[in-house]
């Protein structure tokens, strides 16, 4: 017997609506954060594009404080999270209450950071406009002057007081990295 099949729901960030790519949203549900919603100006293209969205069903849903702290405390540990906004933890944080829903959430972005996440998290995604991460990487920060390397983003070294630099530390290639695009496709 085959286990109960779970419902494939697509998340969008703000990058993602305002792409203006059609995506095929079919096969799932299609939701998107509270927040994001903000980020949408009234009139013009965006709006428009936004509008198409809801005609197509697009849900929006706010997600739980206990998801939020998970991925708070996920983009501390790779380094992500000076580069994820309010919004971006709150996509994540909606697909982690979908996953604990006991469905399939698949997360639009082009959103480096927040595939990133994504993949440390174990939720799938998919890049709209860029090639989605090949690599998991982590951000640190390194001392211009000394060289010394730092997992918190500060601006001016301790030891030296010069300024810092942003680097990648730690790249390691993903694994089935077009997992997501050759599913989407079937
Ligand atoms: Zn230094």
């Amino acid at each position: 017997m085959s286990p109960k099949k779970k419902t494939k729901i697509y998340i969008l960030d703000t990058s993602a609506i305002l792409s203006g790519k059609s995506i095929n949203l079919d096969d799932g549900e299609i939701l998107t954060t509270t927040g994001v919603t903000k980020e949408i100006s009234p009139g013009g293209k965006d709006y428009f594009l936004y509008q198409v969205l809801l005609e197509k069903k697009l849900i929006i849903q706010s997600p739980t404080k206990d998801s939020i702290k998970k991925v708070d405390g996920v983009s501390l540990q790779t380094g992500d999270s000076s580069r994820l906004s309010y919004v971006d933890k709150e996509i994540l944080a909606l697909a982690l209450d979908v996953k604990n829903e006991g469905n399939k959430p698949v997360i639009i972005t082009d959103d480096y950071s927040i595939q990133n996440i994504a993949y440390t998290l174990k939720i799938e995604y998919i890049g709209i406009n860029q090639q989605e991460i090949t690599r998991k990487f982590k951000w640190i920060y390194q001392c211009r002057g000394c060289g010394k390397k730092f997992k918190q983003n500060i601006s001016t070294c301790p030891v030296c007081g010069d300024k810092t630099k942003c680097i990648i530390f730690k790249m390691r290639t993903l694994k089935n990295k077009n997992d997501s695009k050759k599913k989407l496709k079937q």
